[in-house]
């Protein structure tokens, strides 16, 4: 924090003037606790707990916030929550903060965290209700994003009176920092290497792609994986691909743009002939000439360059990945 500006503190003194203010008043769920949405939660996040089903199942603690969601078409009113005479007040206190915040700069946002404590399980059946404040705004802060202030809003959710847990959540409300347009280009993230993928990179190194065979029942697995779908055994050896393949199917990237990569531009999900699937990227022809059956052929493509700026790997080495190109017409385009 050596870079405040002039006139901070006397903003800062009116951003802490809004600590204690109502964001929420007298919200209530737009459903009740109940076991088809239990149900989905768990399938989605794969977890099997048996306290989740049955006649004296329990929703999972960290639902909690679900329970205050309004969906896609929202609560009942303008705000999100119950139509409470009070809605206009508690709507303006933030807005009237984030105003504040815009006309400092703060022009950027990013949520940073979530906390939640529990201290009583919710179950089917139960209507909850839920009151939030902001809690706190933080004196000036400079972080890699920019100089700006953190805000904690704490939400109260209550159920038969009682309260079933708080949910904190917090942004950071910041100027973001100007670079120079020659070092906006960012380094394409690297992949994510642990002992269950290792040896996939390895080969990836040597211009092999390859492919897990299951020891026990032969049959080839992609992505790599520590055991057998198919009959669960651990054991297993490589295939290597002959790296040819057809476009199963693919998406073209339009939104989000993301720092490292130039969109528009297409994924694709490549059918090996060996069978397995892989997503990658389908290189040397337009994004909208890619097609559905289209045959490819692999090739490794270098990411990663020494001059490209990279906040998230130190040394950014020279690296590969193995993509895909139109094998027939377009083909070294
Ligand atoms: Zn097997």
């Amino acid at each position: 924090m050596d870079d405040v500006p002039d006139g901070s503190n006397e903003l800062y003194a009116r951003l802490a003037a809004f600590e204690g203010r109502a964001a929420v008043v007298s919200g209530v769920g737009k459903d009740l606790v109940n076991e088809p949405m239990i149900r989905h939660w768990c399938e989605a996040m794969g977890d099997a707990n048996p306290a989740y089903t049955g006649p004296d199942a329990i929703a999972p603690a960290t639902m909690l916030q679900a329970w205050t969601m309004g969906g896609l078409s929202g609560h009942t009113g303008h705000t999100g929550h119950t139509g409470r005479s009070d809605r206009s007040d508690r709507q303006s206190a933030q807005d009237e903060l984030f105003a504040l915040l815009d006309g400092a700069g703060c022009t950027s946002v990013v949520a940073t965290d979530c906390e939640q404590e529990y201290f009583r399980a919710l179950r089917p059946g139960d209507r909850v209700t839920f009151d939030a404040v902001i809690e706190s705004v933080s004196p000036r802060k400079t972080t890699k994003l920019g100089s700006g202030h953190f805000v904690t809003t704490r939400m109260d959710i209550r159920a038969g009176g009682e309260l079933a847990g708080t949910h904190r959540f917090r942004i950071l409300k910041y100027a973001p920092v100007a670079r120079p347009e020659h070092k906006r280009r960012v380094a394409r993230p690297r992949p994510v290497i642990n002992r269950d993928n290792a040896g996939f990179w390895e080969g990836v190194a040597e211009h092999r792609l390859l492919i897990q065979r299951c020891a026990g029942c032969g049959t080839l697995r992609f992505p790599w994986l520590p055991g057998c779908n198919a009959c669960g055994s651990p054991e297993w050896d490589t295939v290597e691909a002959s790296g040819a393949g057809t476009v199963y199917s693919y998406v073209v990237m339009h939104h989000p743009p993301f720092p490292a990569f130039d969109p528009p531009y297409a994924v694709g999900l490549i059918e090996l002939a060996e069978g397995v699937r892989m997503v990658s990227n389908v290189v040397g022809v337009p994004y909208d000439k890619v097609r559905i059956g289209m045959p490819v052929q692999l090739e490794f493509m270098r990411a990663g360059d020494e001059d490209e700026e990279s906040e998230a790997n130190e040394g950014n080495a020279e690296w590969e990945l193995p993509v895909f190109r139109p094998a027939h017409e377009g083909a070294r385009a």
